[in-house]
């Protein structure tokens, strides 16, 4: 696409873009004088749907007429909630519905899963991660090591990127697998970095670990809603993600997790279990023993937080109707169009950590600028802008395709401009 740093260019835009009616579908946050922010950060937070009100509302409701009969009686019966959701979900991240079960929250998950595919052998023990890791994943990562009483600096293998660069490279990681390959026993990779916003290449990722006979799991949590990963074919052995970022949930709203196929009926696997995981047909009999559900579904402990999961049914709703193929084609163009003004700024402390090929990150772009300091991020907040600043020097933009417009590219990048004149 030939984009043009235009105002009636970006107007254009919206004119023709087939998911503009998706916008009004969502609640902004205001300034104080009234006006409309420019809101970036659905990688921190995405937009509250209008509809979510409703659905929670009906879970109210439901709960006033009908209370514990509301299991079986309520517009979606609590007992099934979170499973009839599961096909929804599971085309986001490219799996099967038996591979998808909506529970908990993604730390938790990422540790469930470490718990069913970690399996660490005096010989094979060994965890690979990304160096630049979202904090909560290392902990989590180096807190398995030591339940296993594995010192972390032996226990972690860090992907990390050449000196002098930002992106961590696949030949790097092929690398780390050809030297140690017969000492790791996992995989756990972020599917798009959080901070750089590089996705990987995650088939590429999957294939060389095999090589090897690593397990491999991917936490999705910038990447569900944002890219399909297509979990089932790649053959990821399991990936978690929230739902609150890309897939406007809301706020702590509930994990997702997949398990893949191959692995959702071994009943010798090792994991944590809890009722709401065994066989439904005799789930309240009580006093039996513990039958796993054969699908991801017998990873659930608890019966799932109704009005939690009502979000979640919101937001899937909007994804399905705008079919994510199309929603990933504006984000392409949309992503691209940021780019594209960002580099007609053409300023020299302005850089883009960022891939440059679409193929290599989701809508976020990271960008850095130098000798800035967080007095530049609070301008921008003055003006109207929500982004997100991370130390020392980056600010993380992600325009989303489902509720962001090129106006709303165009109006940021012209506020950062007079920002960095100023
Ligand atoms: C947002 C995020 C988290 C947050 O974890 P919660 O358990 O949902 O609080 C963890 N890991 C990554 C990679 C994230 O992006």
């Amino acid at each position: 696409m030939k984009y043009l740093n235009t105002k009636v260019f970006a107007e254009q835009l919206d004119e023709a873009d087939p998911l503009r009616a998706y916008r009004s579908e969502f609640l902004f946050p205001k300034a104080k004088d009234g006006s409309t922010k420019v809101y970036l950060c659905g990688n921190s937070l995405g937009l509250q749907p209008k509809q979510t009100s409703a659905f929670i509302q009906q879970e109210l409701q439901d709960w006033a007429n009908l209370g514990v009969e509301g299991h079986s009686h309520a517009t979606h019966p609590w007992m099934t909630s979170n499973e009839d959701l599961a096909g929804s979900m599971a085309k986001i991240v490219g799996a099967l519905p038996q591979e998808v079960v909506i529970m908990n929250t993604l730390t938790v998950n990422l540790h469930l899963m470490m718990v069913s595919f970690y399996k660490p052998t005096p010989k094979r023990f060994k965890i690979v991660i990304e160096s630049d890791a979202f904090p909560s994943d290392i902990y989590a990562v180096k807190s398995q090591l030591k339940f296993h009483n594995i010192d972390p600096q032996e226990g972690l293998l860090l992907w990390k990127p050449r000196p002098g660069e930002h992106l961590c490279r696949t030949e790097d990681f092929e690398h780390i697998v050809k030297e140690h390959g017969n000492e790791i026993a996992l995989v756990m990779i972020g599917s798009t970095n959080y901070y750089s916003g590089q996705a990987y290449d995650l088939k590429r990722i999957t294939e060389v670990s095999k090589t090897k006979d690593i397990t491999v799991g991917f936490d999705l949590a910038h990447g569900a809603g944002n890219i399909q990963p297509n979990l089932h074919n790649i053959g990821a052995d399991f990936a978690v993600w929230c739902t609150y970022k890309y897939l406007n949930s809301g706020p702590g709203s509930l994990g997702g997790c997949f398990i893949h196929e191959k692995h959702i009926a071994d009943e010798h696997i090792n994991r944590f279990v809890g009722w709401w995981g065994h066989n439904k047909d005799s789930r309240f009999n009580m006093r039996v023993d513990f039958d796993p559900i054969p699908t991801a579904d017998g990873w659930q402990l608890s019966n799932p937080p109704i009005l939690s999961l009502a979000g979640t049914r919101s937001s899937l709703d909007l994804f399905d109707k705008a079919g994510f193929d199309n929603i990933r084609k504006k984000s392409v163009l949309l992503t691209g169009f940021l780019e594209f003004l960002i580099d007609d700024l053409d300023m020299e402390e302005i850089s883009i950590l960022t891939p440059r090929s679409p193929e290599e990150r989701g809508c976020q772009l990271s960008i850095q600028v130098k000798n800035a300091n967080k007095s530049l991020f609070h301008q921008l907040m003055d003006k109207g802008v929500v982004a997100d600043w991370r130390e020392p020097d980056v600010i993380r933009i992600a325009p989303a395709p489902l509720y962001n417009s090129y106006t709303d590219v165009f109006t940021f990048v012209q506020i950062l401009k007079n920002c960095l004149y100023a």
